[in-house]
């Protein structure tokens, strides 16, 4: 089966949009949380997840939203961002949101959250010492995830238990072996913090066991000026440019 896997939408229609456009061919759609949140679009981001049948988690944005996280533990930026959302968002919208789950099975050992399996909302898997904790204690093939924004793999030897990372600045390809787990890092669709500010998603072909971490050009000043107009903080708008 031919799976597109997105994170981190974070209210970009425009972004969101370019990715749909290059994951034409997918049968199954996953995406990892944090649809909301940062930017300017978050109607047409959660309804778009429910025309496409995507099959989405909670990120910790959706946290602070259903009240799982307190906004005293976010960024101004973030904070400001997530009041104004919550202005926007209808009844049906907070309703979707509270009925995300925060875990999502692709298949019996290929496995979604938004941060960690410790801390779904939270957890930051950002070096191997963290990745060597979740590979220690949890079970599984393939662990996809998002948060951090930033699109990478660590790899974890099962014999001799030794864990590397690859970067996916400029997108990646893995072929997936007997003798590894992984830990993959889809990036951000809406708010990519690796220095691109191509859009980031990923194509897995469960099949074949190939997983494909792309990067996508999209109209980031049309973004950018509905930040702007919505008079969300500037820098909100200021780092879609330089993918910080
Ligand atoms: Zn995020």
């Amino acid at each position: 089966m031919k799976i597109g896997i997105i994170s981190d939408i974070h209210s970009n229609r425009e972004a969101l949009e370019a990715v749909l456009n290059k994951l034409t061919n997918v049968e199954q759609f996953y995406c990892l949380g944090d649809i909301i949140g940062y930017g300017a679009d978050p109607i047409y981001c959660l309804e778009k997840m429910k025309e496409i049948d995507c099959l989405c988690i909670k990120g910790n944005h959706e946290g602070a939203i259903t009240g799982e996280l307190e906004l005293y533990y976010f960024n101004d930026y973030a904070k400001q961002s997530l009041e104004w959302t919550m202005k926007q968002l209808r009844e049906q919208d907070f309703h979707y949101i509270h009925s995300l789950p925060k875990k999502v099975d692709i298949t019996n050992d290929i496995l979604g959250v938004h941060g960690s399996p410790r801390q779904p909302l939270w957890e930051y898997i950002l070096d191997e010492q963290t990745a060597e904790g979740i590979f220690n204690k949890f079970d599984f093939k393939v662990y996809f995830i998002g948060h951090s924004h930033v699109p990478g793999i660590f790899t974890f030897h099962r014999n001799n238990r030794i864990i590397k990372y690859f970067e996916a600045t400029a997108g990646a390809d893995l072929v997936l072996d007997e003798k590894h787990s992984y830990i993959v890092n889809c990036g951000s669709v809406g708010q990519p913090r690796d220095g691109n500010p191509q859009a980031s998603y990923v194509l897995f072909d469960s099949e074949k066991g190939v997983i494909n971490i792309k990067r996508v050009n999209y109209a980031i000043e049309r973004a950018q000026r509905k930040i702007i107009k919505a008079h969300l903080p500037h820098f909100l708008a200021q780092r879609l440019a330089i993918g910080i």
